[in-house]
Parts: C-alpha cells; structure tokens; sequence
C-alpha cells in the first residue's frame, strides 16, 4: 500500500483541531490521526484552547500549561501530530477565526483544514465570526456518540468516517473524582502526567458538560 509522503518541513495541507483537550482522549486521537491519513494531510495541529469562552463559568478549567503537557504528551511520537500553543500564547477569548490568521502567517501558503466533532460541528453558528472560518478553510466533521448527525447546512462539510468512540473528557473528569481507571481510556503518557499533577482530583471541575467552539 501507498503511504502518502509526509513533509513536515514545509507542511503544505494542515489539520487545525481545537479543543479544550481537558484532558485529551483516545476520541481526539483517533480523530486526528485518521483524518490526517484519510486526508493527506502534512500535519495535524491539536491546538489547545487558553481560554475557551463558551466553556468558562460552566466549570473550573484545568490551567493550559497543565493541558499543553498532556497533549505534548499524547502527541509524543505520533507521525504527523503536533500540539499546538498558539491560543495560549495569544491573550484573550480564543477564537479560531483568529488562530487561523495568525496560523496563515506562519505557514504562508498552506491549505488549512478545520477539523471536529458533530458536537462541535453543530454549534459552529455559534463561533465568533464563524463565516470567515467557513471562507478560508475546509471545515472537517466526524461522527461522534450522542451527537447530532444531521449537520446545519452552512457549508459543504467533509465528513470522515472514524471509529466511533463514546469518551469524552468530562467523563474522564469524572472517573478521576471517583477513582475509576483511565486505562486505554488515555495514552499511557496522559495517565501519568495527570497523575504526576494530581489533576481531576476535585469535584469543583464538573458541574456541566461544555460545548461549542474549542
Ligand atoms: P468535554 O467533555 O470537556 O467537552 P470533549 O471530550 O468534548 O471534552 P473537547 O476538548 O471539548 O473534548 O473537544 C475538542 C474536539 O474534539 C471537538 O471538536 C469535539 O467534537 C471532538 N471530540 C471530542 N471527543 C470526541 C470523540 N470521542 N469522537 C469524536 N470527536 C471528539
Ligand atoms: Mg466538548
């Protein structure tokens, strides 16, 4: 079988998955891995929320450094991924309207493909400034457990078929607070970095699910 050439030197095609990624799961790596393959792409940014308006005020966000190193963790190795810092970086609600500026700036040239959830994908009028996001980018959905899978028709989605995997950060949230185990649940390395911080051990981190953009 052909394997596509991956060039991360020069990256051309570029995957931009946001996410809260509190904390990151084999449903996020499984999307992102297998939408990379399916779509050729070059790399597949996992760009970490700093401030994910839609979520704030509904629970206690874990701080983003403490998030960056869980995905830096979960990425470790994996042909094509790559965490991204640049919504921590930046001050501010993180918007990926703005995200995908300054992404434009530092891979001049490159095709940007916006990749997430039906949950996600459902909320996306929601987004601030959600048509420039549909104007410069490919907008990628996956199926998710319990999501809607009929899609508003804002645009001409690419939907990618990938197993279908019912884990969700808050329930991992939750299994923490109760000592449940996050085995398969979560790479190895995500496991121990949680452990090693003592994340999730407080119940204040769950009071609804979130939703929407990042
Ligand atoms: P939370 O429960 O805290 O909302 P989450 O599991 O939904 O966490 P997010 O960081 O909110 O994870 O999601 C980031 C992106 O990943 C969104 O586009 C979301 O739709 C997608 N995603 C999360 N989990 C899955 C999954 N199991 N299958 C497919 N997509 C997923
Ligand atoms: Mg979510």
């Amino acid at each position: 079988m052909a394997v596509p050439e991956v060039n991360s030197a020069r990256p051309r095609r570029i995957g931009v998955f946001g996410g809260t990624f509190d904390p990151p799961h084999v449903g996020h790596l499984v999307t992102a891995v297998n939408v990379g393959h399916l779509l050729e792409l070059d790399l597949v940014l996992l760009v970490v929320a700093g401030s994910p308006w839609q979520k704030e005020g509904t629970r206690a966000i874990t701080p983003a450094a403490d998030r960056l190193a869980m995905v830096a963790a979960a990425v470790e190795g994996v042909a094509r991924l790559e965490v991204s810092s640049i919504e921590v970086d930046r001050p501010g609600p993180s918007y990926t309207v703005d995200t995908l500026d300054a992404l434009a700036a530092v891979y001049p040239g490159a095709e940007f493909y916006t990749v997430m959830g039906a949950d996600a994908a459902a909320l996306l009028p929601t987004w601030e400034r959600y048509n420039e996001v549909l104007r410069r980018t490919r907008v990628v959905v996956v199926d998710r457990p319990g999501a809607p899978s009929d899609l508003p028709p804002l645009t001409d989605w690419i939907h990618v078929q990938v197993p279908h995997l019912d884990v969700s950060s808050t329930d991992l949230r939750a299994r923490v607070v109760d000592g449940r185990p996050l085995d398969f649940l979560v790479p190895d390395a995500v496991r121990r970095v949680i452990v090693e911080r003592g994340l999730y051990r407080n119940a204040s981190g769950r009071l609804t699910p979130g939703g929407g953009e990042s």
